[in-house]
């Protein structure tokens, strides 16, 4: 499943050591193949060109030893010195047994007259039998004969038993002896197969086990006439003829040597090399194929084993190339994520969280010289922002006492004004009720201020309240409660004061206000109305109407006094 996620999914390490280790492995097992084949081919190559050299070497050898055997057949026909003494004599006799000592693998050497009589042999054998039919007296009378292989047929009774057991073959080589221009006879050497056999086992003795090397030989008929011995009767019985499609080398074509890979009747493929026999005189041209064979598992198994090795060569160096590209991605990786990390503390707002700046390569140390300026920049403007805000609020904060403080204050004289009054009314109410001290009230108003106005002006008129307020100001404690509540009407609001004491400082008022003496208006009278809070369910308006009832009573009764509530 982890497999199907998508690309982009996954961690920049995972990422890198996929593609990496993709490339990487695909490119190896691509250079690996391709040198593997190559190598494959140049092994399978020399692989052939051994083989050929081993058919041709038997060859060359095989043609050597027949050159030689009809040559030795001719040497001791030549001997005309002994011959003119008799075919039949004790010399003759001497001659052919020191030859066959010389040569044990010459079976029977021996001397038939002109009319195919035997008269000499070694070992005395076939004396007197006539060999007047065979081929090689018959062409022995003519010139010098080398035959082909066959089975032996007067002899095989009188020879000692083959090594093997198998039935003796022979291979014949025959001279004519001449006594001038007559022939008197025919030399016939009777050569043993098993000499060829020698020869082949002889190349490849000590290696066929290991490479199981193996040398044939095939008649001009392609009839195969030697064979290992493990191999020989199996394939001889299965009728194996010289395998076809393989290239003959005559050594006449410029050494284009070729072998090939061919079935042979035995179930298995060999790698197979061909060779036609050169004869080295004319006598000895036989036309046989020396053809030697190879398992193709073997004659190729180096070449597979090198394939294999450049795999194994090249899957462990991409490996190791992946282990390295991940661990490149993860110090890579590594660093992105301490990044995040850092700019995740600081979006947080973690206190003395930074981006630290990271050296693990030129592209991250960049990233996080930029994100810190960024972050140290925007930091500082988060908090020239706070301070921003911090002041405005403060502003606004001032701002609004100092609207509330207008609210509540009366411009013309910075007294309190009705509203300011009403808070403080119950503020001191309530303080009143809860201490059981007594609280009141004087009620003032301005004797005849229309007249002030008409006469002097509205701003002489604005001067008397505000000379009013001051009086008021002045002449009352700290702890009283001074309000306008519109026009020319006052009131101070006393806590701590009884109905008489309340009364009494009315009084000193409305005497101060009497006294002075205004240089534009001259004298301002005021009057007074006195009022005290009634208990504890006595409310603030019920005490100012009671206030202001005082206020006319005093106005009735003739102003620049002071009235008390009833
Ligand atoms: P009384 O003795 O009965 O109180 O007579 P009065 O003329 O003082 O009373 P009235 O209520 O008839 O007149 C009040 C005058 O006060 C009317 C108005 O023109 C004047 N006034 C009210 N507010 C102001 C103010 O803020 N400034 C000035 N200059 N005059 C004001
Ligand atoms: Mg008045
Ligand atoms: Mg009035």
């Amino acid at each position: 499943m982890a497999l199907l996620v998508r690309f982009s999914d996954h961690s920049l390490r995972m990422q890198i050591a996929l593609v990496f280790g993709t490339l990487v492995i695909a490119l190896a097992v691509l250079l690996s193949l391709g040198f593997g084949e190559l190598l494959k081919h140049r092994i399978q190559r020399d692989a052939g060109d051994s083989l050929q050299a081993v058919a041709d070497n038997a060859g060359k050898l095989l043609a050597t030893g027949l050159m030689q055997r009809s040559l030795e057949a001719e040497v001791l026909a030549s001997a005309a010195m002994v011959w003119s003494a008799g075919l039949d004599s004790p010399e003759a006799q001497h001659m052919l047994a020191r030859s066959q000592a010389m040569q044990p693998s010459n079976l029977w050497i021996g001397v038939a007259d002109a009319q195919g009589v035997v008269r000499n042999a070694t070992g005395g054998l076939l004396l007197g039998h006539s060999v007047a039919q065979r081929p090689w007296f018959q062409r022995g009378l003519q010139e010098v004969h080398v035959g082909d292989v066959h089975p032996a047929q007067l002899l095989e009774s009188l020879l000692p038993p083959t090594a093997s057991g198998e039935p003796h073959r022979f291979v014949d080589f025959a001279a004519p002896i001449r006594i001038g221009p007559t022939t008197v006879g025919v030399l016939g050497i009777h050569g043993s197969w098993e000499w060829s056999r020698e020869v082949l086992e002889g190349l490849t003795p000590s290696t066929s086990a290991e490479d199981a090397v193996e040398l044939f030989i095939f008649d001009r008929q392609g009839q195969m006439i030697l064979a290992p011995r493990r191999h020989g009767t199996m394939l001889q019985a299965a009728g194996q003829r010289l395998p076809e499609g393989i290239h003959i080398n005559n050594n006449r074509d410029g050494g284009s040597l070729q072998t090939a890979v061919v079935p042979w009747l035995d179930g298995n493929r060999y790698l197979t090399a061909a060779t036609q026999l050169q004869p080295r005189n004319a006598a000895s041209d036989l036309g046989w194929r020396i053809v030697a064979r190879q398992p193709v598992e073997l004659a190729f198994a180096e070449a597979d084993r090198t394939v294999r090795m450049a795999l194994a060569i090249g899957l462990t160096a991409a490996l190791m190339a992946s282990a390295l590209a991940w661990m490149a991605a993860r110090r890579l990786s590594d660093a992105l994520y301490a990044l995040a990390d850092a700019a995740s503390a600081v979006e947080a707002g973690h206190p003395g969280s930074n981006i630290p700046a990271m050296d693990s390569n030129r592209e991250v140390r960049q990233l996080s010289q930029a994100l810190g300026r960024m972050t140290h920049r925007l930091l500082a403007a988060r908090e020239a922002m706070e301070e921003k805000v911090r002041l405005r609020t403060l502003e606004l904060e001032a701002a609004n006492r100092a609207l509330d403080l207008q609210a509540r204050t009366d411009a013309l004289t910075g007294l309190l004004n009705r509203r300011g009054f009403e808070t403080q009314m119950a503020f001191a109410l309530a303080l009143a009720r809860r201490s059981t001290r007594p609280l009141s009230l004087i009620a003032v108003d301005v004797d005849h201020f229309k007249r002030v106005n008409d006469t002097y002006g509205h701003e002489a008129g604005d001067e008397v309240l505000r000379r009013l307020a001051r009086t008021l100001e002045t002449r009352l404690r700290g702890s009283d409660v001074i309000a306008r509540l519109g026009g020319e009407e006052f009131v101070a609001l006393l806590p701590d004061t009884d109905l008489e004491g309340a009364r009494a400082i009315a009084q000193t008022l409305v005497t101060a206000m009497a006294q002075q003496q205004d240089p534009v208006v001259g004298t301002i009278t005021v009057s007074a109305g006195v009022a005290s809070m009634r208990g504890a369910d006595d409310t603030g308006d019920a005490i100012l109407r009671r206030g202001d009832i005082a206020l006319y009573e005093a106005k009735g009764q003739g102003r620049n006094r002071v009235c008390v509530e009833d």
